[in-house]
């Protein structure tokens, strides 16, 4: 079993997951990297994921569909940006071969936003970041985020461990400690990720668990509340 989180760009991480013969890609948007990341690993993916479909996580995908014979899957109600091959509309348990992936609908960032669950992680694309959540400011509406965050985020197993589709945590974390100086846990896990960046190696993930005690918008304490975090994050 394989389950690769990968640093591409800046910011920008894709995922690889196989187990035995069967593996998926999931928001490869480099294609280089991603088929050297599936060669490393000595796999062949047969499935390209989108958690949404933001050129940042989708640009790739075109591309790898044709090189590696991939069938491309994603939720429908980001199709004006990709047109996925199979519509996650609806599906909440994805069968891919022996990767069974849940598969929660999350809108906000994007119309068709997804959180995909596999074995105890969360991938988490722009959605729920580290110490923070995706903006809405590309086709998303901060409402239906805030909707989402209450009524689908706050349901999930808190040990799942979030893996996110950028690493924004230093700068989200700035904005939390400004806001919350007495912070123990935000100002830990600060120390955590700048100690992890000084020292060239990936933060580590999170737990769902940590991650309220870290991130306001996981505590906004109702959905006007949350959309009035979200404009201040914008603005900050
Ligand atoms: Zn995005």
């Amino acid at each position: 079993m394989i389950f690769e989180r990968h640093r591409f760009r800046t910011d920008n991480y894709l995922y690889l997951l196989a187990d035995g013969d069967d593996a998926a890609l999931v928001d490869p948007a480099d294609p280089e990297v991603a088929l050297e990341v599936a060669r490393r690993s000595g796999v062949h993916p047969k499935w390209i994921l989108h958690t949404h479909a933001h050129p940042d996580h989708a640009g790739g995908s075109a591309r790898l569909r044709a090189e590696l014979g991939a069938e491309v899957v994603g939720h429908g109600g980001d199709a004006a940006w990709f047109p996925p091959d199979r519509d996650l509309a609806g599906v909440t348990e994805l069968e891919l071969g022996r990767l069974h992936v849940r598969v929660h609908a999350s809108p906000g960032h994007t119309p068709g936003s997804v959180l995909l669950e596999w074995k105890g992680r969360l991938l988490t694309g722009d959605t729920l970041f580290w110490s923070g959540c995706g903006n809405c400011r590309n086709g998303g509406d901060p409402a239906r985020l805030a909707a989402t965050f209450r009524t689908v985020i706050s349901g999930l197993d808190p040990r799942l461990e979030v893996h996110p589709g950028h690493d924004y945590a230093e700068a989200n974390l700035r904005f939390v400690l400004a806001r919350e100086p007495g912070n123990q846990a935000a100002a830990g896990r600060f120390a955590a990720v700048r100690a992890a960046r000084a020292a060239g190696v990936e933060p580590e993930a999170t737990e769902l668990g940590e991650e309220v005690l870290v991130n306001p918008f996981l505590r906004a304490g109702g959905d006007t509340a949350f959309v009035e975090l979200r404009r201040l994050r914008d603005a900050g």
